[in-house]
Order: C-alpha cells, then structure tokens, then sequence
C-alpha cells in the first residue's frame, strides 16, 4: 500500500452493510408498514432470513452488537418461544409468498442455543414460511461453547455454513479483550467440521485490539492459514466508550495508535492474499474456489447485514431483538431490547420499532455505494442527477483528492477503485455519501461503526 494511503485507513467509516445506515431508523415506519410490505412479497421471491440470537455466556469487553450475559437456560427457551410466534406471525402475513434461501443465525452467540432449540425455529419456519435443501443454513458459532455432538447435530439439520469468532489467537490479547480461548480449542473445532463435512468455514479476526503488534497478528495470521479455513473476515475493532459503555473495560493506554493499525491492516491483506486467498470487498478473503470467491470474480457480490455475500436475494427478514428486515424499500427494524420484543409478540404484533423508507435518491446513493464496495467500481452519473449541485460539487471534490492520490481513477464516467486499493473502499464510499461529513476531516465516531 502506498504511504500517501494510510491516513484513510484511519477514517470512521461506515460499515455500509445497509444505506443509510440505522442510525437514520426512526419511528414513522411501523408494523404496520412492515406488514403491508410483507403482503406485497410476490410468490417466488428469494427471502434471506436471519435469526438474532442476543444471549452470551461472558462478555467480550470490545463487543458492539446488542447482546446480554445470561446464566438462566429458561430465559433462552422463552426467547425461542417468542421467534416461532414471530416466524408465524410473518408467515401469515407473507401468506404464502417468497421462498427462503439462506438462513443466518447470527448474535449474541447462537450456540448459547442447544441445537434442540435451534431445530425448534427451523420447524417454525418449515411450518411457515417453507425449507428446502436447497436453503442454505448458515451460523456463527463461539468456539468455547461448543458441546459434545453439536457440529454432528448442526450438519444433520443442515448447517453447512459456519463462521467462527476467533478475534486473535494471542493470549495477552485475548486476556485484554476478555476472550481467552486457545488455539488447541479452535483447533478441535475446525478438525471436528471438517470431519462432518463442513466445506465453508469462516474466521472473523479483529485487528486494533489492546496488545496487539505485528509481531503478534503475524503469529496470528499464520495460525490461521495453518488451519486453513475457507473464508476470514478481517475488521477493524472500533474502540467507542462514550457510546459502549462496557468497552471502557477495555485499558485506551494498550490499543495501537493509528500506524500500528494500518500496519496490521495490511500485514493481514498481504499474509492472506499470499496464502492464495482472494480479496472479496475490502475487508473478506476467500479460497478462489469458495462460493463467495466466486461470487466476487463473476461480479455477483452483494452486501447484507452481514457483510458481503453471494446471497442474490434483495429481501431480508429478520426475526428477534434488533434484527433488521429489508422488504419492499422499506427497512424494519424490531425493538432492541428483550421487554419491548416481547411486548409487542405477546400482543401478537410485528415486533417493529423503527425503520425508513428509502426515498427515490437514498436508492441511487445506495445502488452507487454497493457497486463500488462490491464491484470495485461505480458509475457515477446517477448520483450526481440526483444530488443537489452543492452536495455534487462537494462529492467531486471529494474524488479529486482520492483521485491526486491514486486511489481511484475514471473510467469514463466511472469511478474504479485503483489496483490494491480495495481496503479503502469504505472511505472513498463515505466520499460519496451525502449523509457524511466532508471527507479529510474526520468523522464523527458513531455507534454503527462498531464492529
Ligand atoms: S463479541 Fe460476540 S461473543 Fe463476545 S460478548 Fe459480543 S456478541 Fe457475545
């Protein structure tokens, strides 16, 4: 990576994994918005379901999803409960149409659920909304939580997707972040999915963590490729304690400065790509015969909720606490917290709580953002036509500067992120993005950057 590029790797960018991001949400879109979105859902339409499980054993003090430490196994099996009324609910409403063709089960920490539990929400959703096996099941999993005959038992019920949370194989780290797991327990993990079958294993790691140093994610980046998992996701840890309060646990004296950090960005980009991993997006690698390697060389990658995919749907529906649907231009998202949730599917209501609808030129930024994180590359007309001139002017200015340094180059009227310079995707995004501050200052730190 050229010099005159690290300081974007030091920009809050939006993750991007939906525009606008949630923190535009608010409450004029409702459940019954939501409901009558669902009943336009036209019958074969590809549905990505997803299934926000918010419970955890410990906490990790870096976490920024919306999670809660229990300790009563009842209280999950009521959770349960109260996704297989949602399931049902959405059924009705959908009456028939769409077909699920994913299914992520994402947290929190899914297997804090025994798998019993999770076979009870796949048959709500066979009962509902129909499975077949071609649905693709995917799930992440916390290594440590693993039980005797769990990944025999996730296979047997289809899971052939399985993501696991790994951070940093370093223990000072791990001691830093309140995540100690070792390697020998990953390591029995990926041996046991491999023995079932499992042919898409993924690792998220976390760059930016207190203790980290090159020397350190070197290591960890090697035991990683040792074990040889067939997609790693790479974010950078987004340390916000005014907003999470329990990062505060986390000691600010042992995070990386910012040139640590960019050098630990790309030191994982180049270890991966040359263990033969492609570049998927800015931030995903993939063995080059993985369906999202693919996806990303035939120019069909997408982006979700959770990062980029080869899922072709365009309608998500989520179902728990927080989870976010997208149906019809319109997101959905259910109330955050368990009482509220719980609240409005005892009344037997969609449990939505906030949203947007997305105006006609929400969706042409959108569209221009998802090319250029996917594809590489955007053309960028319709954004301009549909801007106001002062906030087209500020937006080619923006590209001038990328442009001076290198970062992008036109292709007519096409803006092409230039040859290794994928990793900076997010910022030229935030470039485009009306919503965001003028870029070369730094953007306010907000909660969705979290990772
Ligand atoms: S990082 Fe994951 S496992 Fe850790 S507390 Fe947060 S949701 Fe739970």
């Amino acid at each position: 990576m050229k010099d005159d590029w690290r300081k974007y790797l030091g920009l809050r960018a939006p993750r991007y994994t939906s525009y606008p991001s949630a923190l535009h949400f608010d409450a004029q879109v409702t459940d019954e918005d939501y409901a009558s979105r669902l009943g336009e859902v036209s019958l074969y339409e590809p549905l990505s379901l997803y299934f926000h499980i918010p419970f955890c054993k410990r906490l990790c003090w870096y976490c920024g999803c919306n999670m809660r430490v229990e300790n009563d196994y009842a209280r999950a099996v009521r959770y349960v409960d109260a996704l297989r009324r949602e399931v049902d609910l959405v059924g009705k409403k959908l009456n028939g149409a769409g077909r699920p063709r994913s299914i992520h089960f994402g947290g929190g920490t899914p297997n804090f659920l025994k798998v019993d539990e999770i076979g009870r929400i796949l048959e709500a959703v066979e009962l509902s909304l129909g499975l077949t096996d071609s649905t693709r099941l995917a799930i992440e999993l916390d290594p440590r939580l693993i039980r005797d005959n769990d990944i025999a038992r996730l296979v047997a019920l289809g899971f052939n997707r399985i993501s696991l949370g790994v951070q940093d194989f370093d223990p000072e780290v791990q001691a830093a972040i309140n995540r100690v797991q070792s390697f020998d327990l990953v390591e029995a993990a990926v041996g046991e999915m491999r023995r079932y079958g499992v042919d898409d294993l993924s690792f998220d790691l976390l760059y930016g963590l207190p203790k980290q140093t090159v020397a350190s994610f070197a290591a960890t980046l090697a035991k990683t490729i040792a074990l040889s998992p067939d997609r790693v996701a790479i974010f950078g840890y987004a340390h916000l304690p005014a907003q999470l309060p329990r990062q505060r646990l986390i000691d600010d004296a042992l995070l990386p400065p910012e040139a640590l950090r960019a050098d630990l960005s790309i030191l994982g980009d180049e270890m991966l790509v040359a263990a033969g991993y492609v570049r998927v997006g800015f931030d995903h690698y993939a063995k080059p015969d993985n369906p999202l390697a693919r996806a990303a060389i035939e120019g069909r990658l997408r982006r979700n909720f959770q990062g980029f995919t080869d899922d072709p749907a365009e309608t998500t529906i989520g179902f728990g606490a927080s989870s976010i649907s997208f149906v019809g231009e319109i997101y959905a998202q259910n109330a955050k917290t368990l009482a509220d949730y719980y609240s409005r599917i005892d009344q037997r209501r969609l449990a939505t709580e906030r949203g947007l609808l997305l105006s006609p030129r929400e969706r042409v930024v959108a569209a221009t953002i998802r090319d250029l994180l996917c594809r590489g590359r955007a053309d960028i007309r319709p954004l301009l036509r549909a801007l106001a001139p002062t906030e087209a002017n500020r937006i080619c200015a923006n590209l001038d500067r990328f442009e001076e340094d290198g970062v992008i180059c036109w292709e007519g009227d096409s803006v092409a992120l230039a040859p290794g310079a994928r990793t900076l995707a997010r910022a030229v995004a935030m470039a485009l993005d009306p919503y965001e501050a003028a870029i070369g200052r730094k953007a306010a730190p907000r909660l969705a950057h979290a990772v």
